[in-house]
């Protein structure tokens, strides 16, 4: 109510002042602030109403005769000038508040706002929301596993989720475990221990490095690829490789994983000589004909 009663006497003010000196355009621009000014702490029809009172009295105080038609104009304009201005200042102030929720986000331990397990992780369910329903988590904070590709796999997951209200929940099943020692140990999906322990029944296929005449050319000597396969279906349950690039060899395994590809499907195709890749496709075509 102040804010309107100061923001009427300042157009009372301006419009005195524009019919006493007769301005009319100069001082009578000067009513755009007053309404600029309302429109940020009020609602819309108030910006409205004002906007057409302020035009009125405007009118009403000029020395040009009155008319309908400029009437409506300037109506108009400010009404528009004063939602824009609306628009603007809500936006910054949003947006203050939400830098300022974020900071003291950051400062504060996550213990004083989410729930958080005995080992200090972030509890959260398969769509990444925490303790409250307004927050999320994704990373090394709720405790699954510590790698950077889950890491940023959980964040997109977890900001769709969070700001487009999305419902999509996190799929660990196809991830990739890389340990960069000279040579390179990769895997993806289970041992054939975890596998059998499962009550699976597997076929295994195996393939030594000295076997790939790229590993000869390159003079590596240590190394293997083991792949694990659904013996029914012959879908790929696991591939595990040592070998100098088992990083990025792995992701045959981690495609073929995604895709619920049967081995036999991927045996039957061309590898390119000479390279490690060869050893893959060796390896899943003795799991084919195990
Ligand atoms: C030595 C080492 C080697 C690794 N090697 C690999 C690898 O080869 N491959 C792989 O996939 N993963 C690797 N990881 C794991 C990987 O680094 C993490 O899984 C990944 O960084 C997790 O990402 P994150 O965003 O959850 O956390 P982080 O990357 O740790 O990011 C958290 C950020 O929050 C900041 N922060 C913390 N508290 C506050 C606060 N109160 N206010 C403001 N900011 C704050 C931190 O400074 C940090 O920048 C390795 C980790 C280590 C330690």
């Amino acid at each position: 109510m102040p804010v309107l009663l100061g923001s009427g006497a300042i157009i009372a003010i301006v419009a005195l002042v524009d019919w006493w000196t007769n301005a009319d355009v100069l001082v009578g621009f000067l009513y755009l602030f007053p309404i600029m000014f309302i429109a940020a702490f009020s609602p819309r029809w108030v910006v409205i109403l004002l906007a057409a009172g302020c035009a009125a009295l405007a009118e009403g105080f000029s020395s040009l005769a009155p008319s309908f038609v400029r009437l409506s104009f300037e109506t108009l304009a400010l009404a528009g000038c004063g939602l824009f201005s609306a628009e603007l200042i809500r936006n910054r102030r949003s947006t203050l508040q939400t830098e300022a929720r974020l900071r003291a986000l950051a400062e504060t331990s996550p213990a004083a706002i989410v729930t958080v397990d005995e080992r200090g992780f972030i509890p959260v369910d398969s769509q990444l929301r925490t303790s409250r329903p307004w927050a999320w988590a994704a990373g090394d904070v709720i405790g699954g596993p510590l790698f950077t590709h889950v890491a940023s796999l959980m964040g997109q997951l977890a900001g769709r989720n969070a700001l487009h209200g999305a419902a999509e929940t996190i799929d660990l099943r196809v991830l990739p475990r890389v340990t960069f020692t000279d040579p390179e140990v990769a895997s993806v999906g289970v041992t054939q221990e975890q596998a059998v322990k499962d009550g699976r029944d597997v076929r295994i296929g195996f393939a030594s490095l000295v076997d790939a005449e790229k590993a000869q050319i390159d003079g590596q000597k240590h190394g293997h690829v083991k792949v694990v396969a659904d013996a029914a279906s012959g879908e790929l349950l696991g591939c595990h490789v040592v070998a100098e690039t088992a990083g990025d060899m792995i992701h045959e395994a981690v495609a073929m994983m995604a895709g619920r590809v049967p081995v036999q499907a991927v045996a039957a195709t061309m590898h390119a000589y000479p390279t490690l890749s060869e050893l893959m496709r060796s390896a899943l075509a003795e799991a084919a004909e195990a």
